[in-house]
């Protein structure tokens, strides 16, 4: 069967793959052909055959970015609710004492994934991997979105109990626990059985504390059999820090040295607390020489975690430490371009020094450093043999006027608005905006209505029984 070749002519930036340097370089005013498989030619006139010829004048063509961390299920329905809330004796996090009072219906969880994945095609996301329970619709919706996906079925053997909000309590039930981790790996292998090769799986133990050792350890050989990546929240918080230190004695990070399970299959969110954070009270900095050794990767979720006060120390040194580190959007608004210009921002703040990371790296983070966590080399670049996953930028687009450096105006000016269409395996899934196979504005009424019974089920969800106005009071009082 001969393929279906897609032309771009005369390109005005291509951000390029240099395998010279092994980063993405500049390439103005060239030709990019590419098929449903691969990319074929990139660069001067291309001669060979075409079916479909297009312009690239007054556009940058960008490699898809890819998030290895977000959240779909009830994350999307806690916009806006408790992000002037937290808990002091959790060190201020929310997360522990409010987020188990949102509760959303199995029929609301699709259009809540549907809106996950419109919010981050249109922010220029072409690959994804989302942590979150099984259901249903998960793996037909990732796939009708058109965009690459990992499904990644978190499970745990303890719930977390915040006791008169300030005590934080692990609630063990471990048949539970069992339960859902088989589910999980039923889920991972339908994932990786699915006809469609867009998708895959993840295997996913919740948090480095919410598991015992032993399924930790399990789980971890296997996403070693399956060949799949495994991913954990761990270093975090500062109460799970605290917590592993009176179990163990140790960091999160020495602490899965401790079981042998760090390696380059494993991706951490958020790792946020370690030995060298100004937070805890080692004050010394082993922690990223072991991450770095075991090639363990970072998933860097800046924007819940500033919005709550934390901040990583900092991604730059991290990187400059040798560790890979992609980038995740965890929870709303679900903007990559959004979430990349906070990574740079939190980086040069926590590093003190304009000099902690550039723009560029901020890129290579969000494609080469979220492909290697994923163990690819056939994303996040564009390389002639690379998968043809990308996004078109409108350098036209007032947002981004006036244009010297056209990735520094998407990242700090206009992000998202200028993203103009978004492809994946050289099909486009998403133009002006729009999905084009997901009803995203069907799932927004959806979502309306799914909101207006979370919002009513707060107060009856709160063990101690407070009311919604002390539970998740309105940025503004309401005059009478
Ligand atoms: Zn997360």
């Amino acid at each position: 069967m001969i393929k279906q070749i897609t032309v771009i002519r005369n390109v005005e930036t291509i951000v390029a793959y240099d395998e010279k340097t092994g980063s993405h370089a500049y390439l103005n005013n060239g030709d990019i052909a590419f098929d449903d498989t691969s990319i074929l030619h990139i660069g001067g006139h291309y001669t060979g055959p075409f079916a479909v010829e297009e312009h690239g004048q007054g556009r940058m063509l960008l490699p898809g970015l890819i998030n290895i961390h977000c959240h779909s299920d009830e994350e999307p329905l806690s916009k806006g609710i408790f992000d002037d809330m937290g808990t002091a004796a959790l060190w201020g996090q929310a997360m522990y004492e409010y987020s188990g009072l949102i509760e959303i219906s199995q029929e609301a969880r699709e259009a809540s994934l549907t809106i996950m994945l419109g919010d981050l095609i249109r922010s220029g996301v072409t690959t994804l991997l989302d942590i979150a329970g099984p259901h249903d619709a998960w793996l037909p919706t990732l796939v009708k979105s058109g965009a690459r996906t990992y499904a990644a079925p978190g499970f745990r053997e303890a719930s977390w109990h915040v006791e008169n909000s300030h005590r934080l309590e692990y609630r063990w039930d471990k048949a539970r626990g069992r339960e859902a981790y088989e589910q999980a790996l039923a889920c991972v292998d339908a994932a990786e059985a699915h006809p469609s090769s867009r998708i895959g799986g993840v295997i996913a133990p919740s948090q480095v504390e919410t598991c015992s050792e032993d399924l930790l350890i399990e789980a971890t050989a296997a996403a070693k059999c399956r060949g799949v990546p495994i991913t954990i929240h761990a270093a975090q918080t500062m109460a799970e820090h605290e917590e592993l230190l009176r179990r163990t004695g140790k960091t999160a990070v020495k602490y899965l040295e401790g079981l042998g399970i760090l390696d380059e299959r494993l991706i951490l969110g958020h790792c946020i607390f370690l030995d060298s954070h100004s937070w805890t009270r080692e004050r010394t900095q082993t922690d990223m020489e072991l991450l770095s050794k075991r090639g363990t990767s970072v998933a860097h979720s800046p924007v819940t975690f500033s919005r709550s006060g934390m901040i990583l120390e900092s991604i730059g040194r991290y990187r400059r430490a040798g560790i890979n580190v992609g980038i995740g959007t965890d929870s709303y608004p679900y903007n990559m371009l959004e979430e990349m210009r906070r990574a740079l921002i939190c980086a040069r703040i926590a590093g003190k020094s304009v000099f902690d990371i550039k723009t560029g790296d901020i890129l290579a983070m969000a494609t080469l450093g979220g492909a290697k966590a994923l163990g690819r080399t056939d994303i996040g670049r564009i390389a002639v043999g690379a998968k043809p996953d990308f996004s078109l930028v409108d350098l036209n687009h007032p947002a981004m006027q006036p244009v010297y450096d056209p990735l520094r105006n998407l990242l700090q000016c206009a992000a998202e608005r200028a993203v103009e269409a978004v492809y994946v395996d050289g099909q486009c899934i998403a133009r002006g905006g729009k999905l084009l196979g997901l009803d995203y504005d069907a799932a927004v009424q959806v979502m309306k209505e799914a909101s207006k019974f979370a919002v009513s089920r707060i107060a009856k969800n709160d063990p101690r029984g407070r009311s919604l106005g002390e539970l998740a009071p309105l940025s503004l009082p309401v005059l009478n």
